[in-house]
């Protein structure tokens, strides 16, 4: 199954990516986990992008849709993925559904998690996210066991730079500006669903299952009749660090 969550930050798609991506068995893309990762490490593609992330920009289109690409090709992304994060622009997007053409395939479904701005805040203000899993947790929300600890491995959890309410403010403007227009671009391509994603969090997860049902049936239905998949390839020299 080839996937893409889209919604504003905040909204749950890393949490929710983590549960769908391994009921569906596919790997987890996080473009924002790979740039993280990239300016942890300290590589010439996070030095770059770090200035764009720290004011709540969107890294370039050019920079983010190479990094993709490499991505994809890689073994674990043949047989289908979910992007989280990516898309968020609508050149973006018309060069994903090239990729993906130029392979035999394209997305079976975007998933919207929709959410208001105010929860949005209250969900961004308390995140805390572990250094060594990126598993995602909340303050209030979703606290672990032991404040600033990990339940998965024990990793230090960190408050990322972009969380802080200015930067927030930014953010929201950005979505509503360049990525929310993919809602329409998708729908337009009859591959949109919108759930609700208030709630708890294993209730929204319920939800993206349900929604994801159809699709899942119709891509096993799809690969027993034997409609063919790419062949993977390896990412070569100089790929950027990711999680
Ligand atoms: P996104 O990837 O869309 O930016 P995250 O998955 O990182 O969003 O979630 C943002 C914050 O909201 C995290 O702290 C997470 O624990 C919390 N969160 C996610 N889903 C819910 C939910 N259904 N209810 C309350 N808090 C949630
Ligand atoms: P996220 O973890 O998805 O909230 O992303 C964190 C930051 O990484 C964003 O605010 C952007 O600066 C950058 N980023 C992540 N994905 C993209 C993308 N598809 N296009 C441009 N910038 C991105």
């Amino acid at each position: 199954m080839r996937l893409v969550l889209v919604g504003p930050p905040g909204a749950g798609k890393g949490t929710q990516a983590q549960f769908i991506a391994e009921h569906a068995a596919i790997p987890k893309i996080s473009t924002g986990d790979i740039f993280r990762a990239n300016v942890s490490q300290g590589t010439p593609l996070g030095v770059q992008a770090k200035a764009f992330m720290d004011r709540g920009d969107l890294v370039p289109d050019d920079v983010t849709i190479e990094m993709v690409r490499m991505r994809l090709l890689e073994d674990d992304a043949a047989g289908g993925f979910l992007l989280d994060g990516f898309p968020r622009t609508v050149p973006q997007a018309e060069v994903l559904d090239v990729m993906l053409r130029d392979n035999g395939t394209r997305l079976d479904v975007v998933l919207e998690l929709v959410v208001d701005d105010d929860e949005v805040i209250r969900r961004l203000s308390g995140r805390r996210t572990c250094r060594t899993c990126n598993r995602i947790w909340h303050v209030d929300f979703d606290p672990p066991e032991q404040a600033g600890v990990c339940d998965v491995d024990g990793g230090e959890l960190f408050q990322r730079d972009d969380d802080k309410a200015e930067t927030i403010a930014n953010r929201l403007a950005v979505y509503a500006e360049s990525t929310a227009p993919l809602v329409a671009y998708y729908a337009s391509r009859g591959v949109l669903i919108g759930i609700d994603a208030t709630g708890p969090v294993d209730d929204v997860t319920e939800r993206a299952i349900d929604a994801l049902r159809p699709a899942r049936s119709a891509e096993q239905a799809g690969r027993a009749s034997g409609s063919g998949d790419r062949a993977g390839d390896d990412a070569g020299d100089g790929e950027p660090a990711r999680p």
